[in-house]
């Protein structure tokens, strides 16, 4: 019996490396993009998910009927709802009052407790989504508390599964790894895997416009300057998360919103891969990248695409929505004119 399973964990991982052919054809090398969409969850942090909470089995920290929490509204909570179904844990995620109602349903049909939060409050307001998780997990016996931003397991997950499915899927043979950064823990546990096998593949990370990842990776420094509000969700960050390894990056490059916006549609209609607004963001990264840096034919470029465009119907695929930021106008997508910019 082959790819039966006992139950859908056990689909976590593994997934497939597909070749771009169109959209990144101006670079010389093999570009292939890793769909993480192909897990159970639809995206990358299903890996997250399973390992930080078998961690935590392993420590005795769970039973049966305990609790685990989370804040967030995005792909982390979607996967920690689905390892929790099937472990038999009540699954808690405190968002804010911004999140988008089908974020909410979607969680709740996954059997979450959601905690609205107010958005406007300073993250050390006791009504913070991060104050009201920490408190509930604190008041929760049994319960542990996943905190991606600054949980290293968020790294070891990557380093264990995301690295050495790269290695092996390319035979030993990619030169540059590109990813976007969140958390950090997708590029940095699977760059710590890659670069111990060989030191000289490159490692370029994806930041956002209006984030200090990239400013504080090239000084050392938090530019207070740089943060600004962006329409790009999962990437980017205006604090320095602990599951960012900054020494195993060799560049960040930064995109804004309009091109990752771009970007995500066009692989959606010439690669015909739906990928999340992140896929546009490092497909655009890597084409920026490769304007500075030359490539070689024999170059294998491998770019991580973190989730699935199904999640993005109401956002970057609505053309509503696209010229209300002013991406599209008079309903023209203006490919040629954003190419050459
Ligand atoms: N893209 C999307 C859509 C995400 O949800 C995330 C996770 N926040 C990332 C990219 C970045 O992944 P990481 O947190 O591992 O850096």
């Amino acid at each position: 019996m082959t790819n039966v399973h006992d139950n859908i964990l056990g689909l976590i991982g593994n997934t497939p490396l597909v070749r771009l052919n169109e959209v990144t054809k101006e670079i010389p090398a093999t570009v292939y993009a890793k769909l993480e969409s192909y897990n159970p969850g639809h995206s990358t942090k299903d890996r997250i998910a399973i390992h930080i909470i078998e961690a935590a089995e392993k420590k005795g920290l769970l039973k049966p009927g305990s609790t685990v929490v989370e804040t967030t509204s995005g792909n982390t909570g979607f996967s920690i709802a689905m390892v929790c179904i099937i472990k038999g844990y009540n699954c808690i995620l405190a968002v804010s009052d911004k999140t988008k109602q089908e974020k909410i349903a979607y969680l709740k049909a996954l059997g979450a407790t959601v905690y609205i939060c107010p958005a406007n409050v300073a993250a050390d307001d006791p009504r913070s989504y991060y104050e009201v998780a920490k408190r509930v997990a604190s008041e929760t016996p049994n319960s542990i508390y996943i905190n991606q931003y600054f949980n290293e397991l968020n790294i070891d997950a990557h380093y264990q599964s995301t690295g050495p499915e790269i290695w092996a899927q390319t035979d030993g043979k990619i030169t540059h790894l590109v990813a976007c950064t969140g958390t950090g823990g997708t590029l940095s546990g699977s760059a710590k895997f890659l670069k111990e096998k060989n030191p000289n593949i490159k490692i370029i990370g994806v930041d956002a416009s209006g984030s200090i990842l990239k400013s504080y990776h090239e000084t050392g420094e938090v530019h207070e300057e740089d943060i600004h509000p962006y329409q790009i969700e999962g990437m980017g960050k205006n604090l320095i998360p602990g599951a960012l390894l900054f020494d195993q990056i060799d560049e960040f490059v930064r995109v804004n919103d309009e091109m990752a916006a771009y970007r995500t549609r066009e692989i959606a209609l010439k690669e015909a891969i739906m990928g999340g607004y992140t896929t546009g963001a490092v497909t655009q990264g890597l084409l920026q990248y490769a304007n500075a840096n030359p490539f070689q034919k024999d170059d294998i470029v491998v770019m991580i695409y973190p989730d699935h465009g199904s999640r993005y119907i109401t956002k970057v695929y609505s053309d509503q929505w696209m010229a209300d930021q002013g991406f599209i106008n008079n309903g023209v997508h203006n490919y040629d004119k954003v190419y050459k910019t």
